[in-house]
């Protein structure tokens, strides 16, 4: 099956809309924020998912495995797209699930089951070693022609699929910000940024500085790597750890009420684990005067609202009063 014929069967809608945003921020000296739409370029498989895994599933629609496997937490957005297309495109997926869920089942792995997914529970422990040669062996052995794919997808050959978030730009920016997880859509911008003069921004959304440094430098070229004793790599790229408020899905009800606000004055939705640090971190640099005046910024919007599903009601506005 040929690219566009998969991306059309799928519904992708791309370019997604470059969109500014009207700040209300203090101190913004002229700095203008522009958000890329990705959220919108599918309602079930999630923006950066699709870039980091279009390339793979290209490859996969035009000779099938046998089996998918890949790995993630009981709300993984990236296990979400994965199942999701994966169905479309009758290939089979194991999905290694970081905890047991059998008793309480989250909307996310309601949805995988649903797509005929296979669900494998596996210990923190077994779940660490995702990434070990040994462990990715066996589960090969155990499950012939099968392609792994790693955690939330990232892998060398996701980053000219999110190479495609750059090249689909109208216009020139100074600065592009995305949340950084697993690294892989921070990689992927850089690569597609380097002969330009834009600069790229992650706002790592869990705890550890130099792991995510580490996650980021392990897709890049060597001219690229940033190096941690603050050597200039010359791709110019950066790491701002300030914002992941104590960890990965970690929360604070002033996070989520900036969510909230967020959501009713742009009319934009966002989550709270990835575009809520996002747009919060960025706030706060904007109005610390980190950038210089004028500079034009373009936030990447990527996704992840499937995730919110499972969030208390804390999210929503029914709620918002409430005394319990
Ligand atoms: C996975 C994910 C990220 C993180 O991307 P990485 O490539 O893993 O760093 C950011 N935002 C959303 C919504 C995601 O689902």
């Amino acid at each position: 099956m040929i690219a566009s014929k998969l991306t059309q069967e799928l519904g992708i809608q791309l370019p997604s809309a470059e969109q500014q945003l009207r700040l209300n921020w203090k101190n913004d000296h002229g700095v203008e924020v522009w958000i890329k739409r990705d959220d919108l370029i599918h309602p079930i498989i999630s923006g950066n998912k699709w870039r980091k895994l279009s390339q793979t599933l290209f490859s996969a629609a035009h000779s099938p495995p046998a089996k998918i496997i890949s790995f993630g937490g009981g709300h993984s957005n990236h296990l979400h797209a994965l199942g999701f297309c994966c169905q479309k495109l009758n290939i089979p997926l194991l999905a290694v699930i970081r905890g047991d869920y059998s008793q309480n089942m989250t909307p996310m792995l309601n949805d995988l089951e649903r797509w005929g997914a296979q669900l494998e529970w596996v210990n923190k422990i077994t779940y660490a070693k995702r990434t070990d040669n040994t462990y990715l062996e066996v589960l090969r052995q155990n499950h012939p022609n099968s392609l792994i794919i790693p955690e939330g997808g990232s892998q060398h050959q996701a980053l000219s699929g999110v190479a495609s978030i750059v090249t689909e730009l109208t216009q020139e920016f100074d600065l592009i910000v995305a949340p950084v997880a697993s690294g892989g859509t921070m990689a992927g911008l850089i690569q597609a940024t380097q002969n330009s003069k834009t600069r790229v921004l992650g706002i790592g959304v869990l705890k550890g500085h130099d792991y995510l440094h580490e996650l980021v430098n392990q897709f890049l070229p060597n001219e690229s790597k940033k190096q941690l004793n603050g050597q200039k790599a010359s791709t110019d790229w950066q790491l701002n750890s300030d914002f992941h408020f104590g960890g990965y899905a970690k929360k604070t009800p002033e996070l989520i009420a900036f969510c909230e606000q967020f959501e009713q004055d742009n009319n934009i939705p966002i989550e709270p684990i990835y575009s809520g640090k996002l747009f919060w971190g960025l706030r706060q640099l904007v109005e610390s005067n980190h950038f210089p005046a004028g500079s034009k910024i373009l936030a990447l919007h990527t996704g992840g609202l499937q995730g919110k599903r499972a969030l208390p009601n804390i999210m929503t506005k029914r709620n918002k009063h409430a005394v319990d």
